[in-house]
C-alpha cells in the first residue's frame, strides 16, 4: 500500500487558462500546512473552482507547480491522489437508492454500522431517524424529499466515511434556518479534524473558523489572513 499522504498543499507561481482567450489564475502562490482549514472567498469567476480543480487535477497548471506534501502533482499516481481527496459539492450528489446507499458511496466496502457510525458524527442520524423507513428510506435522483440542509449532513457523512487526508467542500448557498446552520457548523467541525481543508466558503460562520481566508479577483489572490486580520 502507498503511504498516506500528510495534506500539506503548495501552489508556486501557477498560472491557469482553460483555453486561449483568458487567463483563469494568474501565477498564483499560496501554503496550506496539513491540517489547515483554509477558505476560499472571492465574486464569481474569480477562480476560485479553478483552484478546487487543481487539486483534484482535473487539469494541470499552464505554468508553475501544485504540490502536496512537496511533491509536484504531475508525479502523483492519479489514483492515490483520487483515494486521498474528497470533494463535496454545492449541489450534493445524490443517486435515486436507499440513504444507507448514498452514504456508503463514499466508500463502497462499509459496513451499515459504520455508515450509522458516520451518520451518528455528523448529527445526521437525527433527521434520517425521522424519515419513514429510516436509512432503507428511498430517495431521488435530486434527493426531493431531503431538505437543503439535510443534503449537505448527508454529504457530510458519505465524506466522513470516506475519510479522506484533503477536503475540498463547496459550500451550499441555499438559505437554511439557525438552527440547521448551527447543526451543519458542528458537523463540520467534526469532519475537518484531522484532515486538510479547502473551502469554498459562502457562510460567514465558517469564514471566521478558518485559519486563514484568501481573498481571490480576477484569478489574483488580493490579500490573505484570518478573519481577525482582514
Ligand atoms: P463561482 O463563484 O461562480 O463558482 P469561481 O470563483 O469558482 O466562480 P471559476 O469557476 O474558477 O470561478 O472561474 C474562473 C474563470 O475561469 C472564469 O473567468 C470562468 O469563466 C472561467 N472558466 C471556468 N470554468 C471554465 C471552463 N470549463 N472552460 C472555460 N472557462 C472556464
Ligand atoms: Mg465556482
Amino acid at each position: 500500500p502507498l503511504p498516506d499522504m500528510k495534506g500539506q498543499i503548495e501552489f508556486d507561481k501557477v498560472q491557469f487558462s482553460y483555453d486561449d482567450n483568458r487567463i483563469a489564475l494568474h501565477e498564483i502562490s499560496l501554503d496550506i500546512n496539513a491540517g489547515q482549514t483554509i477558505a476560499l472567498v472571492g465574486h464569481t469567476g474569480s477562480g476560485k473552482s479553478t483552484i478546487a480543480n487543481l487539486i483534484s487535477r482535473f487539469y494541470d497548471p499552464t505554468k508553475g507547480h501544485v504540490r502536496i506534501d512537496g511533491k509536484d502533482l504531475r508525479d502523483v499516481k492519479l489514483d492515490h491522489l483520487r483515494q486521498q481527496i474528497s470533494v463535496v459539492l454545492q449541489d450534493t450528489f445524490i443517486f435515486s437508492g436507499t440513504i444507507m446507499e448514498n452514504i456508503r458511496f463514499g466508500r463502497p466496502d462499509a459496513s451499515d454500522n459504520e455508515v450509522i457510525e458516520a451518520a451518528k458524527v455528523v448529527g445526521a442520524d437525527e433527521f434520517i431517524g425521522r424519515l419513514a423507513n429510516g436509512y432503507e428510506t428511498e430517495v431521488e435522483e435530486r434527493g426531493n424529499i431531503l431538505s437543503a440542509g439535510e443534503r449537505q449532513l448527508l454529504s457530510f457523512a458519505r465524506a466522513l466515511l470516506a475519510d479522506p487526508k484533503i477536503l475540498i467542500l463547496d459550500e451550499a448557498t441555499a438559505s437554511i434556518d439557525t438552527e440547521t446552520e448551527m447543526k451543519i457548523q458542528a458537523a463540520l467541525r467534526r469532519l475537518l479534524d484531522g484532515r486538510t481543508a479547502i473551502i469554498i466558503a459562502h457562510r460567514l460562520s465558517t469564514i471566521r473558523e478558518s485559519d486563514n481566508i484568501f481573498v481571490l479577483e480576477n484569478g489574483e489572490i488580493l490579500e490573505n489572513g484570518s478573519h481577525d486580520e482582514l
